[in-house]
């Protein structure tokens, strides 16, 4: 199943170049109360709501997909984590075990944007660049989880970008810009992408080809990654993983349109522009 979040928060299921809207299906999530429990509660609660949207699916709204306007397809992730270096572009294996040393970093929860928002640059006397990604949104929560076991804690797959200012800042404060981790252009459930680790990924700006890989080139692949991750942080429903970009990293610039496609996920369309306030 495809979801996607669009127009005012609405929740739509994507077929075939249209959006059902099946907004309705979101009663069946639970009434909370202060405090919410940790995550995203449409994400923590995807089993039953993806069942009320078969439901009700063939009786829903019909709207072409190139009509709405798409949201991160998480809207209220935990964290986001990013696994920097983390593809075979023929580095030596003294690079290799330098990268895999450095762990991972998390982006603020303020950068994350849809595709329908874009990508505001700011500081634009920086080189800042794109990188295509696998998005990975945990399902369930966990710590310590075997990697055995780890693809059965992912809700789902999206298309990402992890947009990236040089600098000599730590990475968690350089790539935590609103709009700096753009997910989307829907989430394709797990049971639809049963082997993450072989999954072409390209990204194209303006019609040009920057960025072309296979998921196989990750170093720590994506059960890899989660064994990692759980090993330090505890996950939790709605957490992105931003899982590393292959070879072909470049600047942007404002008037850029990246598209962004992965197999088996989808593709997404992002314009680029620059921030108004400074
Ligand atoms: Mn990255």
């Amino acid at each position: 199943m495809r979801l996607c979040r669009f127009d005012n928060n609405r929740l739509g299921v994507v077929e075939d170049g249209h959006v059902r809207d099946v907004t309705a299906a979101l009663d069946v999530l639970p009434a909370y109360r202060y405090p919410l429990p940790p995550g995203d509660m449409l994400i923590a609660n995807l089993d039953a709501v993806a069942a009320r949207v078969r439901a009700i699916a063939k009786d829903s709204p019909l709207v072409p997909i190139d009509r709405v306007a798409l949201l991160s397809p998480v809207a209220n992730p935990g964290k986001i984590i990013g696994a920097p270096m983390n593809y075979d572009t023929g580095q030596d294996q003294a690079a290799i075990a330098n990268a895999m040393s450095i762990g991972l970093f998390l982006k603020a929860n303020g950068s994350l944007s849809g595709p329908s928002e874009g990508i505001m640059l700011r500081m634009m006397e920086r080189q800042i660049d794109h990188e295509v990604e696998l998005g990975v949104v945990i399902g369930r929560e966990g710590a310590n989880i075997p990697r055995a076991d780890a693809l059965t804690y992912v809700a789902g797959y999206a298309v990402a970008l992890d947009i990236t200012p040089h600098g000599k800042e730590e990475r968690s404060l350089r790539k935590s810009c609103a709009t700096y981790s753009v997910l989307g252009p829907w989430l394709v459930t797990a049971d639809e992408v049963p082997d993450p680790t072989d999954l072409d990924l390209q990204l194209q700006v303006n019609g040009e080809v920057r960025q072309q890989g296979n998921t196989k080139q990750m170093l720590r692949g994506v059960a890899a990654l989660i064994e990692y991750a759980s090993s330090f942080y505890t996950l939790y429903p709605g957490d992105i993983f931003l899982s590393g970009t292959p070879a072909g990293v470049g600047p942007m610039r404002p008037g850029d349109r990246l598209v962004a496609t992965i197999e088996s996920v989808g593709t997404m369309t992002v314009d680029v522009r620059a921030t108004k306030t400074n």
